[in-house]
């Protein structure tokens, strides 16, 4: 007899059925299977210490990022002549080359150990022939760059802010952490979707949209609100250590805001809103990020760095 909407012996011979209730102790089960979950699988995200859920090994985490990789070049058109992908790949270089260095900075300045497994991340770029404005590293270091975010960046040191950013997301793995998010998110929608069972179908679908909201503000949102600001300031301090200019990183998200302005906008913007809070947040980030450029590169704040 299968445990749920069988009928007991009882309810086959006549006895009244509850119905229209809503089964709470599957959702108390669910949140006790998720509170272990969560409580298991912590651990501090290199560069901020944060503490994060993840569920799958670094490992994991870079065979899908280089297969996902080869999909997208695949289907690309990549750019293998011209100055950009050689400006491009210094750009990267330049930017993981500091990254251990300023992990091992960020780590000792909160009195903890660094703790990014480099061996998991062997780095590539591409450039992309697209009008799409859009940029991505995924989780063990493969990425890409689309021509249509070039005329955006306008010159090497945004573009490196652009990059910094991306480098941030994989070095603090939060694609393994969204992966672990997606995880839960099912296994409580399955479970709201069975403790609404019994209820009729016009308040199942009341109660299923309330919750599903629920997750999407309460928990989803500001996960990724989180993941954004995180990437920004390490980023910034990646292309500050870097030797680029991080306040170029202003200028390019305020073009960002006005390009995607108008119509529908390109994909990048669309992930990366650059609203008024994430250019204030930059601004007060910007005194240590110039005086982290002074410590790693020496001489006066930040000279205009090579155009891309
Ligand atoms: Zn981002």
């Amino acid at each position: 007899m299968g445990p749920f909407g069988r009928r007991s012996p009882a309810a086959a011979q006549g006895a009244p059925r509850r119905r229209g209730g809503f089964r709470w102790w599957v959702l108390l089960l669910f949140a006790l299977y998720a509170g272990y979950y969560w409580i298991s699988n912590q651990q501090d995200a290199a560069f901020t210490g944060r503490s994060q859920l993840i569920d799958s090994s670094v490992e994991q985490e870079a065979a899908l990022g280089l297969q996902a990789y080869e999909e997208v070049l695949a289907q690309s058109n990549v750019v293998t002549t011209g100055a950009l992908p050689g400006q491009v790949r210094e750009i990267m270089t330049r930017l993981v080359n500091v990254a251990p260095r300023v992990e091992n900075d960020l780590a000792a300045a909160r009195g903890a150990q660094p703790s990014t497994q480099w061996d998991a991340f062997d780095w590539d770029v591409s450039v992309i022939e697209s009008e799409q404005a859009n940029a991505f590293c995924l989780p063990g270091g493969k990425m890409a760059v689309y021509t249509g975010i070039v005329p955006i960046a306008q010159n090497g040191d945004a573009l490196a802010a652009i990059m910094g950013h991306e480098i941030a997301h994989a070095l603090l793995r939060h694609g393994g952490e969204r992966m672990a998010q997606q995880k839960l998110a099912q296994i409580g929608s399955i479970a709201a979707g069975v403790a609404v069972g019994d209820m009729p179908p016009e308040q199942q679908r009341m109660v299923m949209a309330a919750l599903g909201a629920g997750a999407q503000y309460g928990l989803l949102l500001p996960f990724s609100r989180d993941h954004e600001s995180e990437a920004d300031e390490v980023g910034l301090m990646l292309a500050a250590a870097a030797c680029f200019d991080p306040r170029e990183a202003v200028g390019l998200w305020e073009r960002m805001g006005q390009a995607s302005g108008g119509q529908a906008p390109p994909e990048f913007m669309s992930s990366h809103p650059s609203g008024a809070t994430r250019i204030e947040r930059l601004q007060q980030l910007m005194p240590a990020a110039l005086e982290l450029r002074h410590t790693y590169c020496g001489g006066a704040p930040a000279p205009t760095g090579p155009e891309a």
